[in-house]
């Protein structure tokens, strides 16, 4: 890898013949034609928030430094931008007035209407860029070297960057474009940004097992890194997004995120009734002893056994305290173990009082059987039958 600094460019320069797209929301060319802004490996442009793009602006005008910019040199006097993409549109779209600053009244103030002084400050203020020039792989590891500074990439805007091609940009078309209708509806499973390229994690993740081992997400866009088509990707993605929507007719908040890629593949073959699962989950939802609502799916489609999912609250310790008063109370009248199960028994348990730290609360009638747990329901056992009766 070479790189030559270069501190002869000002912002004038690369914003001469500088071109926004509004419609795909990116800064495309600059430097009279010679650069690329935005490569297509390179993440949407995200500044513009009204905070972040001003504040490029506002540190340009106070002559503060805005950081070091790297450019990739891809062909004789063509560079693509390596990184300073964000703050280059942001000149960019400033100096096109796309966007006002503001002074110290308040008052907004596009490029167009700054005195020519300050224009003149912008326009010559030089940029520090390092031109680099170098293989593949080098680039790969610049883009971890840089990813220290400003907005880090996202494993999957890395990971677009080291595949990028025909595969990469069809893909983005369709899930990294916030203009597709359907972001909606998989919004509901899937979280994260679309434009931070997590719904196109999410997709290839789901289609190469990366959540069995991450490196998978790479070997699939190796392997299709020169497809014409993503038809594979977006089959499997919508196969997914269908048996989700056709299992479960609610859509509830906790859906989103989940693994669903593991669970497609674990249940898909599994037939299930709508109307009871739709039941069973509403159930669940609204049954307030059900800690981990995102627990709730798989713990329907595994067949309601492992309540480990659901993280079932548990009695707390003055309830189990009214409890054990209650129970020992009336088996000292009886002459009986305080604990039921015991005082049914023919041994010398059958007697026993047991203190309460040598007792466990249990559900009279189990939670899964729409037991709940409150003091009603609550029975104190001794440890021993208490944990026979947990292994049911
Ligand atoms: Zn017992």
């Amino acid at each position: 890898m070479i790189t030559t600094l270069r501190t002869d460019i000002t912002i004038g320069d690369v914003c001469e013949g500088f071109v926004y797209n509004e419609f795909e929301g990116k800064g495309l060319f600059g430097l009279s034609g010679k650069l690329v802004i935005q490569p297509e490996y390179q993440r949407n442009y995200i500044y513009a928030d009204g905070k972040k793009d001003v504040a490029v602006i506002e540190s340009i005008l106070k002559g503060y430094p805005i950081g070091l910019i790297y450019f990739v040199k891809v062909a004789e006097d063509k560079y693509e931008i390596l990184d300073g993409q964000q703050r280059i549109t942001s000149i960019g779209r400033f100096k096109t007035n796309k966007f006002p600053v503001f002074d110290e009244n308040g008052t907004p103030r596009y490029f167009r209407g700054l005195n020519p002084e300050l224009q003149e400050k912008i326009n010559k203020t030089p940029l520090t860029i390092y031109i680099c020039e170098g293989e593949e792989t080098e680039i790969k590891e610049w883009f971890k070297t840089i990813n220290i500074a400003g907005v880090p990439l996202k494993e999957q805007e890395l990971a677009n960057a080291i595949h990028s091609g025909p595969f990469v940009t069809l893909a983005k078309e369709v899930f990294s474009n916030s203009r597709n209708a359907n972001i909606q509806k998989w919004s509901a499973y899937i979280s994260g940004a679309v434009d931070r390229q997590d719904y196109l994690r999410t997709a290839l993740e789901w289609i190469s097992k990366g959540y069995e081992n991450e490196d998978n997400i790479d070997k699939y866009m190796s392997l299709h890194r020169y497809d014409d088509n993503i038809n594979e990707l977006k089959l499997y993605f919508d196969s997914v997004i269908d048996w989700i929507s056709s299992v479960f007719d609610d859509v509830k908040p906790a859906m989103k995120g989940l693994e669903w890629g593991r669970l497609y593949e674990t249940y898909h073959n599994t037939a299930y009734n709508n109307q009871e699962v739709s039941t069973l989950v509403n159930q669940l939802y609204e049954d307030i002893f059900v800690k981990n609502t995102k627990g709730i799916f798989e713990y329907i489609l595994g067949g309601c056994q492992d309540k480990s999912l659901l993280d079932i609250r548990v009695f707390d310790e003055s309830t189990k305290r009214v409890a054990y008063t209650k129970q020992t109370n009336s088996a000292k009248e009886e002459g009986k173990s305080n604990c039921p199960l015991c005082a049914v028994g023919n041994n010398a348990n059958a007697t026993k009082i047991w203190s309460l730290k040598e007792m466990d609360a249990d559900h009279v009638t189990a939670w899964t059987r729409g037991g709940s747990t409150t003091i009603e329901n609550c029975e104190m056992l001794c440890k021993t039958h208490n944990r026979s009766k947990g292994n049911r």
